[in-house]
């Protein structure tokens, strides 16, 4: 094993580079801003350009580094030769991300795999997930993303859809459109935009009863906020959120029955009053051999894939 290794997170404004030696250390990390326009045809020069010019400035030559592993926003069927689509990436088209960007960096080993879970993988190696060989992570932003790992492996399926935990169907009954087309899909509930949707829903259904809420232009977060302060509508969605996501951890703790499921993504900050809830929803519902599975914060934050894009270099 040489003795350097870079990880990328490219996301749809920025990408996140990291320089960490193969034993996992991160030794620097800095951002490239994402430059979308044209069908995205600077995105991988410009992060070439950044692994060389970092290498230039470290005086690192290429038989030290191991190679450079990246995640990315879209489907990715094979962590070595990936055709990917990526809708938020200004229309970059299907391509082989590893080969193309290799070919940038004169050679250098390129792994490829989707963000979320890569992120997974870099709990699984250096974060909350630590010396676990099988580990869910399901990280609650804007979307829902997730990250099946079993036996140290990523679970990216036979169509890329592995680890598409937002699109769990929670609700048969939903009305509203989710942004895959489908309807009752865990993310219209579990994100921070849903959680907002379905607070505000509450408000309407509800005028008469009172809420710090009501009139305000609240966040996730605030919702979460107010319930841990006693309000009863807030926690009536804090209940109906948990219960939902609950329900979809069990889902998935009877096909792959992780050893722990890992929350990530700013909603997973609210703390107790998301975990406690949650813990008690989720044994409502699975299976009784992997009722006591924990579920526990993420704790490498944003820097999550950029360690696992280098666990994707280094191995499993
Ligand atoms: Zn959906």
């Amino acid at each position: 094993m040489k003795e350097y290794a870079f990880g990328i997170d490219l996301g749809g404004t920025t990408a996140k580079v990291g320089l960490f030696t193969t034993a996992g250390a991160l030794l620097e990390k800095w951002e490239v801003p994402t430059d979308t326009s044209e069908k995205g045809v600077r995105i991988l020069p410009n992060l070439a350009a950044a692994v060389l010019g970092k290498m230039e400035e470290k005086g690192l030559t290429p038989d030290q580094i191991e190679g450079v592993g990246i995640g990315v926003p879209g489907p990715v069927q094979d962590s070595s030769v990936v055709p990917i689509v990526c809708a938020n990436l200004g229309g970059w088209g299907q391509q082989d991300v590893a080969a193309n960007l290799s070919l940038l960096l004169n050679g250098m080993k390129v792994l490829v795999g989707n963000d979320a879970n890569v992120a997974a993988l870099g709990e699984i190696w250096m974060g909350a997930a630590k010396g676990c060989r099988s580990a869910v992570m399901v990280t609650l932003g804007t979307g829902v993303g997730g990250g099946v790992i079993v036996n140290g492996k990523v679970i990216d399926g036979a169509h890329g859809a592995g680890g598409e935990i937002g699109h769990i169907t929670v609700n048969k009954n939903e009305t509203a459109v989710c942004g895959c087309g489908k309807h009752g899909c865990l993310e219209q509930y579990s994100s921070a935009t849903g959680v907002v949707r379905c607070m505000k829903k509450l408000l309407e259904e509800n005028p008469d009863v009172p809420c710090t809420l009501r009139g305000t232009d609240f966040a996730a977060k605030d919702v979460f906020d107010a319930a841990r302060a006693g309000d009863a509508l807030a926690a009536k969605e804090v209940d109906q959120m948990t219960d939902d996501l609950g329900l979809a951890l069990a889902i998935i703790a009877a096909t792959a029955d992780p050893e722990v499921f890992l929350v990530g993504g700013g909603v997973a900050r609210a703390g107790d009053v998301l975990f406690q809830p949650l813990t008690e929803r989720y044994k409502t519902y699975a299976f009784k051999s992997c009722r006591e599975t924990p579920i526990k914060q993420a704790s490498l934050g944003n820097d999550a894939g950029i360690y696992g894009a280098v666990r994707l270099i280094v191995g499993a």
